[in-house]
């Protein structure tokens, strides 16, 4: 295998990360957890992409060091979603009622091409999205 990305030797874990026009910008600190896609409708709706990218991240490791996204309820007093206001970005999702973890999208971090701890482990509901895409991934599994 080749060099892994994130030599961080004693230190902790730092990702940086933000939105396409810059507005937004943030750190996570720590290991991230549960890399994987979800290719539900919400996911697909917002996105406009067969599926989006997501990490888990410790609540308390993250910094917002531009400006917050804005929220949308995607499930009024259960889970939110945010996004750049001004160049509308997918950015975070949080569940209310979980102050632990927060949920970031890989496509918002600046190294997320290189960095191999983020390579998704798990393809959710893949049969949500268009069907070529799941025919996709088992010839890749096949061939991988
Ligand atoms: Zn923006
Ligand atoms: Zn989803």
């Amino acid at each position: 295998m080749s060099e892994t990305v994130a030599a961080t030797g004693s230190g902790p874990e730092v990702r940086s990360g933000g939105c396409l026009c810059g507005k937004i910008r943030f750190t996570v600190t720590g290991p991230v957890d549960d890399p994987h896609i979800c290719a539900c409708k919400d996911c697909s709706k917002r996105s406009g992409a067969p599926f989006q990218w997501w990490l888990g991240f410790a609540m308390a490791g993250l910094k917002w060091t531009g400006a917050e996204p804005t929220w949308f309820d995607t499930h009024p007093g259960k889970t939110a979603r945010g996004f750049c206001g001004a160049c509308g970005s997918h950015i975070a999702a949080r569940d209310y009622g979980d102050g632990m973890v927060i949920g970031i999208l890989a496509t918002a971090l600046d190294h997320c091409a290189t960095d191999l701890a983020l390579v998704p482990t798990n393809l959710n509901r893949l049969a949500e999205a268009a069907p070529w895409l799941a025919q996709y991934d088992n010839r890749h599994a096949a061939a991988g």
